[in-house]
């Protein structure tokens, strides 16, 4: 058997997307001896997109899963400076708000109890977040006053990061320190070691899986019932010279977010029948039509990029993290779906953990892979 770069790694990631990286970055600082595969480039997938919204769950009905993202939104405010300070490079991150309109009667009592729950689920020792119902807009044309008959709710938790800066940053921290391996596929022979396509084994104590859709192909042999499915979503940049402070604007499935270079992108679609997961259409132009009303500060901006890919839904809805059941040394980090870059630090410190010997982070329950098996979190 031919040894991959006759090296003995202690961990093996397959997929360089988002998860991929922050688990490299981790795993380095352990000290650990890291081979990362990556099928094309490094963030070439959904992980290399424009929008980046942080956004909180909502407040009300609050269980592990919204403790897991409320504390995953917290550290990264800490942690996207320290890949700034380290890396020398910008993540994007601001922690500016959220404005959410409400359209109609009935939100403004929703909006009310969103209110009184982020009192209490938000609530820190030394700096609390809060959510509170505005009657106008708090920027002008930002978004439109028509677009909020009911007002709105707006918050001082939600932010946003640049996805490829804080991909380029995550880069820049681990390269010397991960053996990177780009334009790689990587398979698992049936006894669990990773596979070059030429037969090459890679010798590694631990593997984890963050190979995104791809990863359900990858542990079929090993959790035939684990599975997701491509979502594809639109996205575009638009050419403004905003103020990169303004919030977070969300409106019917229409977001807009003023990044640090004063450019907003907009997005996104959500398709789930498609023919092409890369190019964008006419439903991207509609939902760059609709963003100009909701917020007319954009004005008619010239558009800079327009990008289309695919979102990873688990079946199950929630993120996949931890060890695979009865298969030593193999683990999942996989599935955020829409809110991936606001969690994916915590997820590859929660994997991690046991390979590292830290001590364990709580994972929910719905996110555990034995638990999704047994169905005691459904598939469906
Ligand atoms: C239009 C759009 C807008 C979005 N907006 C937001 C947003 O505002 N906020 C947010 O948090 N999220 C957003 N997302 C979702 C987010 O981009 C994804 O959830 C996230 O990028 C997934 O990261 P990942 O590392 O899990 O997977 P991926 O980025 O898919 O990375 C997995 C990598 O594994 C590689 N791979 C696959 N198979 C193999 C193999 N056999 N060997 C080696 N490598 C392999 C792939 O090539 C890929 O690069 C958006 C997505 C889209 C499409």
């Amino acid at each position: 058997m031919t040894v991959f770069g006759n090296k003995n790694y202690d961990l093996a990631i397959i997929g360089g997307g988002v998860v991929g990286l922050w688990c490299a970055y981790f795993a380095a600082k352990a000290g650990l001896k890291i081979a990362l595969f990556e099928a094309n480039t490094i963030a070439s997938g959904p992980s290399g997109g424009i929008l980046g919204a942080l956004m909180p769950h909502m407040p009300t009905q609050w269980y592990e899963k919204k403790q897991f993202q409320f504390e995953a939104l917290i550290d990264l405010e800490t942690l996207s400076a320290q890949l700034d300070a380290e890396s020398g490079l910008d993540c994007g991150y601001a922690r500016v708000g959220r404005v959410l309109p409400l359209s109609l009667p009935e939100h403004e009592i929703e909006a009310k109890q969103k209110c009184d729950a982020a009192a209490i689920q938000w609530a820190r020792p030394n700096r609390s977040y809060k959510m509170q119902v505005v009657a106008k807009p708090t920027h002008k044309n930002w978004p439109h006053a028509s677009i909020m008959p009911h007002g709105a709710t707006i918050d001082n938790f939600s932010a946003r990061i640049n996805p490829r800066g804080v991909t380029g940053a995550l880069m820049e921290c681990i390269s010397g320190k991960v053996d990177i391996f780009e334009n790689t596929p990587v398979g698992l022979a049936d006894d669990r070691t990773p596979t070059l396509p030429n037969g090459t084994h890679v010798a590694a104590k631990d593997i984890i899986v963050t190979a995104g859709l791809n990863s359900f192909n990858l542990l079929e042999p090993f959790v035939p019932s684990l599975s997701g499915r491509p979502i594809k979503g639109q996205a575009a940049m638009l050419d403004t010279k905003l103020d990169p402070n303004l919030p977070v604007v969300h409106q019917a499935g229409v977001y807009l977010i003023v990044h640090n270079d004063g450019r907003t992108a907009v997005g996104s679609t959500s398709e789930r029948e498609f023919s092409d997961g890369n190019s964008t259409d006419q439903l991207l132009e509609d939902v760059i039509e609709k963003a100009r009303k909701i917020c007319p500060l954009v004005g008619d901006a010239e558009v800079v990029e327009r990008w289309a890919n695919l979102r990873m839904q688990p079946y199950g809805r929630d993120p996949l993290v931890g060890p695979v059941p009865d298969q030593s040394g193999l683990h999942i980090c996989t599935g955020g779906f829409k809110i991936t870059f606001g969690i994916a630090h915590r997820m590859a410190q929660a994997v991690l953990a046991p390979i590292v010997g830290n001590p364990a982070l709580i994972i929910p329950p719905s996110f555990q892979v034995e638990n999704r098996v047994n169905h005691i979190f459904p598939m469906a």
